[in-house]
């Protein structure tokens, strides 16, 4: 008997019929522009051999002026059918299902040649819009059903329609994005009119043994939004257009309430999805923060959605279900929702991967290769550079000792565990703990691992990582100075705080001192309140204003650097941390010298010419100034002739991230 007796179900939809009721969500990975099919079809193939149920490609453009951004991956030709060929053959020859997702951005396609219902810029990208006239609507709704017929020839088992998340469909549906007063605006049926003609039309053209996958947004949150009453005609027309499955979605791009980001609860959304079963007879699909089985099975279980649909977890994992259903979850690696190494790197204009399994999209570079002769390796510090090496030597069949000085493993992850929003991190090392425990590595914690001690070895990995930078300001006697370690591990904090440094610790450290009780992310009703996230049925698009939970203490965030504050932390998810602490009250402050810190406070002054000291007060200062190489180990092991390799923070400790340490592991551990 599984334990996910409703996650592992069969579900039809249309013609085909499942073995489980699990999606593998469109995500953008930058592969498909790079032109190496083999490697789209390889990355789309593990998936397809891990078991899930059906997978959705990354957008793909109906025509040059829906692309999201110049030169991105479509299907206008045949060249481009013969390469999409391949990947569904691989997928097929992996006994899987493959539906490619037909996106047309509108006003959010990263182009002067974009088109939408109105002539109206999005507050993400740079270019006005043109709006369309009749004939150009005619056009598009004409290409996406061109785009669904090759996708058809190129062996896809169905479209996805992209109607949600603030592109092209959703445009025509809302007053905020669609002001036309021609039939193809104005009242509820002529907003409605664009998606359920692309759908009918999309269904005439493929026939009716395809699947056709419509996107809907459930939840626009954005002002203007649809009304309930709307999300429920719509789906009833659509699904009347011979739309086969609902996928319901979640928030514009341009919504200013986090969507999926690690801090939003799990299944935070599911609830929307509930409200609209029963009222289409076409099954429905949920998503948003859904990264484990038991998170799955337990949305279903409560009937809120048919299936449910999984991105990113499919990055961190391929053989998610599989495992699944092996009774192996406790294996599966998980998606702490960071978006560091996948949503990141795609607005970087790199090739998608992931934190937790930098595998993905790069599946040749790890190819399971045996190590040519077995050695005896170790691997001092068990932090994730650590960690990553010792299990990839271990998979390749050396024999590993891993040295960890403390009395867990983890290491830094085990501060951002402590960090509100940033739960995640708890699974990632319970995650790291099984992976141990059922590989053939020797675990010796508690144990400091000293040059002389490590004779016996033909190759030893330094992953001892960092230690907290100490910027040296002047302090007088009498001021209470404490490190981000000491903080985060529960040391007394008082009313008023000053932190020094704005980086990534910075930020975490004025989350965990603001935040008063549980962290909102265990509390879902409160993070909705907290964000603005309302009934749709009660306010149009679900938007309403939020109200910020009162902060636990005054703080103060400076940083050096004459720039904003957080401006360097993650492109997809700085914003949010801004947002947190900007309604928590936390000040923030650039282009600050650290003249001194007092009883009372910090000193500081401006620019070159350290102008206008003044006394910014505080009970407590916390130095969160970056951190220093942890290398006495390398250093005593270099006149040692020993075959030595340093990596993680040990290595190079600027702006190290656990996305960094974990690729540099596995990929030193790939070489041995
Ligand atoms: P960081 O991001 O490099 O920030 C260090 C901070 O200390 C900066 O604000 C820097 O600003 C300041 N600083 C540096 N040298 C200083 C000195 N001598 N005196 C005073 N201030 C100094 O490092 P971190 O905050 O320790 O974070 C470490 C790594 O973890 C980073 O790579 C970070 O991205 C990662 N991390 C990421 C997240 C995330 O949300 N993605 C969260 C936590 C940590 P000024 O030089 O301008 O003063
Ligand atoms: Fe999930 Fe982070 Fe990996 Fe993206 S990089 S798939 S968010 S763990």
């Amino acid at each position: 008997m599984t334990a996910y007796p409703h996650l592992l179900s069969p579900i039809t939809l249309g013609h085909l019929t499942l073995p489980n009721r699990v999606l593998m969500g469109s995500m953008h990975t930058n592969l498909e522009e790079r032109g190496d099919w083999n490697r789209v079809a390889e990355f789309y193939g593990a998936r397809a051999r891990g078991g899930v149920g059906l997978i959705v490609t990354g957008g793909m453009a109906p025509n040059r002026e829906g692309a999201i951004a110049p030169g991105a991956a479509g299907l206008f030709s045949a060249e481009d059918i013969a390469n999409h060929r391949t990947v569904t053959d691989r997928v097929h020859d992996a006994g899987g299902r493959i539906a490619m997702q037909i996106l047309h951005a509108g006003r959010y396609a990263y182009s002067p040649e974009c088109v939408a219902p109105s002539s109206i810029k999005s507050p993400i990208t740079p270019f006005a819009p043109r709006a369309l006239d009749a004939a150009g609507i005619e056009k598009q709704i004409a290409d996406i059903a061109t785009a669904a017929a090759r996708a058809r020839e190129a062996g896809y088992d169905g479209v996805e329609v992209m109607g949600s998340e603030g592109y092209f469909l959703n445009q025509f549906l809302v007053a905020h994005t669609n002001r036309r007063d021609d039939d193809w605006g104005g009242s509820v049926e002529n907003r409605m009119r664009l998606p359920v003609e692309v759908v009918r039309r999309v269904r005439a053209t493929v026939g009716a043994d395809f699947v056709i996958v419509y996107r809907i947004s459930l939840l626009d949150l954005v002002p203007d939004g649809q009304s309930w009453d709307e999300v429920v005609r719509l789906a009833r027309a659509i699904e009347a257009a011979g739309a086969s499955v609902l996928n319901t979605g979640i928030g514009w791009h341009e919504a200013r309430i986090p969507t999926i980001a690690t801090s939003v609860p799990r299944g935070a959304f599911a609830w929307v999805t509930k409200k609209l079963m029963g009222k289409v007879s076409i099954p429905l699909i949920t998503s948003n923060r859904i990264n484990t089985p038991d998170v799955g099975e337990a949305v279903l279980a409560e009937g809120a959605a048919d299936m449910i649909s999984m991105a990113r977890p499919f990055l961190a994992d391929p053989d998610f279900v599989a495992k699944a259903a092996a009774g192996r979850a406790d294996e599966i690696a998980p998606c702490i929702a960071c978006n560091q190494a996948c949503l990141d790197h795609i607005f970087e204009g790199k090739v998608a991967s992931c934190l937790v399994n930098p595998r993905a999209c790069h599946e040749s570079d790890f190819a399971h290769r045996a190590a040519g002769r077995r050695k005896r390796v170790a691997v001092v510090g068990a932090g994730p550079a650590g960690l990553a090496a010792a299990l990839r030597l271990d998979e390749r069949g050396h024999e590993v000792v891993l040295f960890e000085r403390a009395d867990a493993v983890g290491g830094q992850l085990n501060l951002a565990r402590r960090v509100p929003g940033k739960e995640e991190f708890d699974g990632l090392v319970a995650w790291f703990e099984t992976m141990l425990a059922k590989s053939g590595v020797t675990l010796r914690l508690g144990e400091e691992a000293r040059a002389g001690s490590l004779g016996g070895f033909d190759e030893i990995v330094v992953a001892t990582g960092v230690q907290p930078r100490d910027p040296g300001i002047p302090t007088e006697p009498g001021a209470r100075v404490l490190g981000y370690r000491e903080v985060l591990a529960g040391a007394a904090v008082g009313e008023t705080v000053v932190i020094v440094g704005a980086g990534g610790i910075g930020f975490d450290v004025a989350e965990f001192l603001t935040q008063t009780g549980t962290s909102a992310t265990l509390r879902p009703a409160d993070w909705r309140a907290e964000w603005g996230v309302a009934d749709p049925e009660v306010r149009r698009g679900g938007l309403a204003d939020p109200v910020p939970e009162p902060a636990a203490r005054q703080v103060t965030l400076l940083q050096r650097k004459p720039e904003k504050p957080g401006r360097r932390l993650g492109k997809t998810t700085g914003w949010i941390h801004r947002a947190a602490l900007q309604a928590r009250g936390v000040t923030m402050t650039g282009g600050v010298n650290y003249e001194r810190i007092e009883a009372g406070g910090i000193v500081v002054s401006t620019g070159p010419e350290r102008a206008g000291p003044r006394l910014i007060a505080a009970d407590t200062v916390v130095l969160c100034a970056g951190q220093v190489s942890e290398r006495a180990l390398a250093d005593a092991l270099a006149s040692t002739g020993a075959r030595v390799h340093v990596i993680g923070g040990a290595d190079v400790a600027a702006e190290l991230d656990a996305k960094r340490a974990i690729d540099q592991g596995m990929r030193l551990a790939s070489t041995i």
